[in-house]
Order: C-alpha cells, then sequence, then structure tokens
C-alpha cells in the first residue's frame, strides 16, 4: 500500500478493530495524522481515557509501527487533502458499530518549506494550504453531520503559536494555522447550538527532532554550541522548557472530556507561557 492510498479492502490496518459488544467507552474519538508525534500521543492519552480510538495517517508505513506501539486503536491510511478519502474514513469510523463519532482531532499538518516569501514555491504554498486548512475542512464537512444530528461533539483543531505570533520564513506554516483558528471561531458559533464544542489548541516548540534541527543550524548560523542556542531558546519560555507531545495530549484530553462541557471558541496556547517567538529559521 502507498502512502495515501486507502486500504483496498475497505479495512482498517489494526487487526483489533471495535465491535459492537465491546466494553461500553466513552464515546469514539478520530485523530488526523496520528501515527507519529502529537496525533500519536493524543491517541494514547485518549485510549487511556477511555474512549474507543481511531486514527487516521497518509504515510502507511508510519501507520504500521504506530501498530507496533500502541495495539487496539484502528489506524486507517488517509490523505487528508482528499475530499474522497476523507469521506471513506469518516464513514468507516461512524459505522464500527459504537454509536458514532464524538470526538475528532484536526491533527495532521506540514511545515511547508523555511523560506522568505518571495522564495516560497507556489506548489509547497498550496499544498501547506491544501492539509492543515483544506484537510481540516475536509474533515469537518464530513464529521459535523453525525454530531449535529446526535447533538453531541468535540473538535479540537491543532492550530500553532506560529499563528499567533508570527514564524519569519514560515509564512504559509503559520497563515494555515491562523486560518484553523478562524474555522475554530467561526464554527464554534455555528455548532453551538447544535451541543457541538470547537476549540484549537497551540502547541509551542514540541522537544523533539524537529527543534534540535532548528538548534542544530542556528547554532551553526550563529557559530555557538547547540547548548548554547538551546538554552538562548529555552529562556523565551517562561517555565523554562519546551513543551511534549504529552502535554498536547493532556489539553486534547480535557477538551474532550466532560470536564469542558461549556468549554468552546477558544484558542489555547499550550507552550509554557512564550511572549514571542524568534526563532530565526
Ligand atoms: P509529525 O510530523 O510528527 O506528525 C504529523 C503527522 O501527520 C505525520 O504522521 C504525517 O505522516 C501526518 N500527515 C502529514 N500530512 C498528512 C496528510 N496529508 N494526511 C494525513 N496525515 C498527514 O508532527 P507533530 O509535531 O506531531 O505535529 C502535529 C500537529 O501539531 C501538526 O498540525 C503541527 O503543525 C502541529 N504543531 C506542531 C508543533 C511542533 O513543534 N511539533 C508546534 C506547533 C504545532
Amino acid at each position: 500500500m502507498t502512502p495515501g492510498e486507502i486500504s483496498s479492502d475497505s479495512e482498517p490496518m489494526s487487526e483489533t478493530k471495535p465491535q459492537t459488544g465491546l466494553p461500553k467507552t466513552l464515546g469514539t474519538a478520530l485523530i488526523t495524522g496520528a501515527a507519529s508525534g502529537i496525533g500519536k500521543a493524543t491517541a494514547q492519552r485518549l485510549a487511556e481515557d477511555g474512549w474507543n480510538v481511531h486514527i487516521c495517517d497518509v504515510s502507511a508505513a508510519s501507520i504500521e509501527a504506530f501498530q507496533q506501539d500502541v495495539p487496539g486503536v484502528s489506524a486507517w491510511v488517509c490523505d487528508v487533502s482528499s475530499p474522497e478519502q476523507v469521506k471513506d474514513v469518516v464513514s468507516k469510523v461512524t459505522a464500527d458499530g459504537a454509536g458514532g463519532l464524538d470526538v475528532l482531532v484536526n491533527n495532521a499538518g506540514i511545515a511547508g518549506c523555511t523560506a522568505p516569501i518571495e522564495e516560497v514555491p507556489h506548489d509547497d504554498w498550496c499544498r501547506t494550504m491544501d492539509v492543515n486548512v483544506n484537510g481540516t475542512f475536509n474533515l469537518l464537512r464530513e464529521a459535523v453531520p453525525g454530531m449535529k444530528q446526535r447533538k453531541q461533539g468535540a473538535i479540537i483543531n491543532i492550530a500553532s503559536t506560529a499563528a499567533l505570533f508570527g514564524y519569519p520564513q514560515r509564512a504559509a506554516y503559520a497563515a494555515s494555522k491562523w486560518a484553523m483558528i478562524g474555522l475554530t471561531k467561526t464554527l464554534a458559533m455555528e455548532l453551538g447550538p447544535f451541543n457541538i464544542r470547537v476549540n484549537a489548541v497551540c502547541p509551542g516548540s514540541v522537544a523533539g527532532p524537529r527543534i534540535d534541527g532548528v538548534i542544530e543550524r542556528d547554532a551553526e548560523h550563529r557559530g555557538v554550541a547547540p547548548d548554547v542556542v538551546r538554552r538562548i531558546y529555552e529562556s523565551q519560555v517562561s517555565m523554562r522548557r519546551f513543551v511534549t507531545a504529552d502535554d498536547i495530549a493532556g489539553m486534547c484530553a480535557f477538551l474532550a472530556s466532560k470536564d469542558a462541557a461549556l468549554v468552546s471558541g477558544q484558542v489555547i496556547a499550550v507552550d509554557g507561557h512564550t511572549e514571542t517567538l524568534s526563532f530565526p529559521f
């Protein structure tokens, strides 16, 4: 199976998909782009909390690795920028016998290129919008009718502090994440009367290989050791550490839960409190 291709036999790649008759869960959750990183941590957390979790991801290889680590979660190959593939996945998730989709986490996202605006290739701009914005729209369009019908739902859009502060040389990324905030604000108003909550989570820079790469490049640029740059970056965070995928997963778990029953239309930064984002790359 190649990335972006739905399993031809219309079966999830998991051997252990949930069936009617399984012990009662909190409800059904779908997390996009969840074979790795924040999505994976969120899938693990929601499963631990008692949700019937489905994930999808464009990368079949990553899904296979995910299934080794997180058995019992149904996983689907799906490119969120494809309306057809999204329609197919949402219909399978809602038909798994557990009663419909209760929680949607729009997490799939790409960073796009790092370049001054005049050097951003048109294709790169369009692909970033296609995955981050159109992908979110595709999921919303398929998931919302069922939630409206059942008069319940929690939608969590994973945006970024890059939208709140701006991010030099990442114009497409920052703009796409700001668009997700616009969607969040609008749909919270539109769907509140149907008991559907819509919130955005803005992660700060998450500890891991991506930020390590940024630090390496900046250190080379400045002619200093990576540790020096790391300390500069960490000093921009009030809590003095980068967030982890588990920190984001915890916020998603809260927003999905009944404890957040009256929390909607919020844009919540999970970034250890960062006043500004001034990473050069
Ligand atoms: P990641 O690259 O580890 O995970 C993203 C996943 O999305 C990957 O598994 C990838 O295969 C999948 N994906 C990419 N394109 C897809 C598509 N078209 N359809 C379906 N799946 C697709 O990244 P992450 O750091 O875990 O980021 C998750 C989300 O959090 C993204 O939306 C990202 O923009 C956002 N975010 C991340 C950070 C950070 O520092 N890591 C900061 C702020 C926001």
